[in-house]
Formats: C-alpha cells, sequence, structure tokens
C-alpha cells in the first residue's frame, strides 16, 4: 500500500520507517483542508492526534482514493467517525502501546512539582544554593487519587502504591487489578479526600470539564492537580481561578484544551496569541510539557510495530479487530 505519512516529525521517519513493508511517503504538513490533496496517489493516511479529521478533510481523502485512516496514536477524538462511515472510509488505531510511558510522566511531574526541581536546575545554574522556595512534602502517607482506572491509571496506582501512597480511585467500571491495589470511591470522596488527583479517564461529553468550578471547591486546599490525559478534561479558566485563590497548590500539565495550535511545533520565534495559555505559564506552581507522556523508545516503537500490522491487516482485507474503529 502507499501511505501518505502526515505530520511527520524525524522521530516518525526513524520508527514508522524501519522495516516497513509499505510505501510510506512522509509528508511535514498537518492534515487539514489545505494539505489533502497531498493524500492523491496514496491508498492511506497515517495521521497523528493534532491532525485535521473532520467531514470536509474525510471528503476530501475519500475523492482522492483513500480507503484508510491509520492513526498512529490511541486516541481518535479528532476524527468525525459518523462520516467516515459514510463515506466508505476505514479507521484504525493503535489501542494500546506502553501504558508505563504515561504513568511515569504523570509520577514524573509530581516529583517535580512537589520538589521544584525545576527551580533548583535554574539556580544552581546560577550558583544560588539558598533553598528558600523550594519545600516539598514527603509522598508516604498522602491519599493519591486516580480518576479512571484503565491501563494508565493502574500503571500510576502501582507507582504510587511503591511510595506509600493511599490510592483512591473513581471509575463507572470497577477493574479487579486496581480493587486489590486501591479504594474504589465516588468522585465526590475523591476530591474531598485527595491530596494529589491524577486524571487518567478518556475525554467524552460526560468527562469535558470534569475539572470545574464546582469540583475545584469541593477538593482539599492546595490539592496537587496532574493531567496527562486530555485537556478537554479541565475547564482552564476555572482552574486558573483555583491556582489564583490558593484552592489548587500545584498543577502539573502535559495536554491543555487548545493545545492543537501550539504543541509538538518549535513556536519559539513567535508570538503565543492564546492568553489563557500564556497565564497558565506565568505561575510558579505551575508545569506544563508538550504531550510528550507517550515520548518514550518502547511506546515509538509499539506504536510502529502496531501501525505496520494495522496496514498488513487492511491489505490482506481485514475491517475489523481490536484496532479498527470503524
Ligand atoms: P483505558 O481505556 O484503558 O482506561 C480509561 C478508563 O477511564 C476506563 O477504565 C473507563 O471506565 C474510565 N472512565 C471513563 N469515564 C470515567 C469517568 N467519568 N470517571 C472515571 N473514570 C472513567 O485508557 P488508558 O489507556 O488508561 O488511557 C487513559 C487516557 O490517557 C486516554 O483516554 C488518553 O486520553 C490519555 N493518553 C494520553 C497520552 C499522552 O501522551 N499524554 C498518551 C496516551 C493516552
Amino acid at each position: 500500500m502507499r501511505v501518505a505519512v502526515f505530520n511527520t516529525k524525524a522521530y516518525d521517519r526513524l520508527y514508522l520507517g524501519a522495516g516497513q513493508e509499505h510505501e510510506l511517503c512522509f509528508i511535514e504538513a498537518h492534515l487539514n483542508a489545505q494539505t489533502a490533496p497531498l493524500a492523491a496517489g496514496h491508498d492511506a493516511v497515517c495521521c497523528f492526534v493534532n491532525d485535521t479529521l473532520d467531514e470536509p478533510v474525510l471528503s476530501q481523502l475519500a475523492e482522492c482514493g483513500i480507503t484508510l485512516i491509520a492513526m498512529r496514536c490511541a486516541g481518535f477524538n479528532n476524527v468525525d467517525l459518523l462520516a467516515a462511515k459514510r463515506l466508505g472510509l476505514s479507521v484504525c488505531r493503535v489501542p494500546e502501546y506502553s501504558p508505563y510511558s504515561v504513568a511515569e510522566h504523570a509520577v514524573a511531574l509530581i516529583l517535580d512539582l512537589n520538589r521544584h526541581i525545576h527551580r533548583a536546575f535554574n539556580r544552581v545554574r546560577e550558583q544560588d544554593y539558598s533553598l528558600d522556595g523550594l519545600l516539598g512534602f514527603d509522598l508516604h502517607g498522602k491519599t493519591v487519587g486516580v480518576v479512571g482506572s484503565g491501563k494508565i491509571g493502574r500503571g500510576f496506582a502501582r507507582i504510587m502504591n511503591g511510595f506509600g501512597c493511599r490510592v483512591i480511585v473513581s471509575d463507572p467500571v470497577v477493574n479487579d487489578e486496581m480493587a486489590a491495589m486501591a479504594t474504589y470511591v465516588s468522585a465526590e470522596r475523591l476530591w474531598a479526600e485527595s491530596d494529589i488527583i491524577s486524571l487518567h479517564c478518556p475525554l467524552l461529553p460526560a468527562t469535558r470539564h470534569l475539572i470545574n468550578a464546582a469540583t475545584i471547591a469541593q477538593m482539599k486546599p492546595g490539592v496537587m492537580l496532574i493531567n496527562t490525559s486530555r485537556g478537554a478534561l479541565i475547564d482552564t479558566l476555572d482552574v486558573i481561578g483555583g491556582l489564583k485563590s490558593g484552592q489548587i497548590g500545584y498543577l502539573g500539565l502535559d495536554v491543555y484544551e487548545e493545545e492543537g495550535d501550539l504543541f509538538f511545533d518549535n513556536l519559539s520565534g513567535t508570538i503565543i496569541q492564546d492568553d489563557v495559555f500564556a497565564r497558565l505559564t506565568t505561575f510558579p506552581n505551575v508545569l506544563v510539557t508538550g504531550h510528550q507522556a507517550f515520548f518514550t523508545h518502547e511506546a515509538l516503537a509499539e506504536i510502529a510495530r502496531v501501525t505496520g500490522e494495522n496496514l498488513n491487516a487492511f491489505a490482506r482485507g481485514e475491517r475489523s479487530g481490536p484496532s479498527f474503529v470503524v
């Protein structure tokens, strides 16, 4: 198959390109209404979380002769699945690659925020060895609330158990492995009892702005909030309000509601137009990373392997299975 790989970075070429049976054409541009014609002459497109796959783009792809949308990520909330189905396009993804990568990044945010590692790093480079402002707390004995007991939530809970934390979890679906290491509680109890809250549930209509002024008000004053899941789980303006009042003591984000126009590209020479994001980056107790939680060697190798398997399966005529969403 001929595959147009949109939104290509150097690491995509390195991992996706290795040992692939198909003809991959690497295109740097994001997929959107302007760039969709570049797919002409290919059988499939390979896309990422920040490509646009709405109805107008999917229609253009179908007209170009594309039959498969191969997402090289787990999430597919940027794909209009109904339109894809109507247009006869198949959609596959990588349902699981490395839950450890994201779980471990959530822990990295906690450790850095708590012990102010990023501030200490800068101080030491300036020969400033003072400790004022670097005071942390023991994780041992603290209550950690995990929202979502899926693959990543469970990996995260395992690590926090190792620190000697009390782990509580909210999820409408109880998982036996999680139940063995954590206590399932209602969302209300989780907000009220947690010293640290980490979000590991998907973005759904029901979870959009799960963290808002009303839920923030139920949390412990000074709570640490971590989001490595999807930006829109959080109402960013309400969280800024919580940071300004001190109700939120620490915020660690790997995802942001409007990250599509920001993350994955070097914007150091441009003026950031998003004032809400710009405000977030001014708080000393906020740490933002640009959707890098998945970014480990193991995860990229697995994404490339499963994407190759998905392309092979489609070429053999398979149209269903764990990777196919349409
Ligand atoms: P998963 O499907 O294994 O688990 C999700 C869990 O969330 C399920 O147990 C589900 O029942 C639960 N859930 C659904 N609605 C809920 C609610 N209202 N409250 C509490 N729990 C709820 O998914 P996963 O592999 O663990 O991934 C979790 C999320 O991590 C993904 O949805 C994705 O958004 C995000 N993610 C981020 C990155 C990154 O690089 N930052 C990478 C991969 C995945």
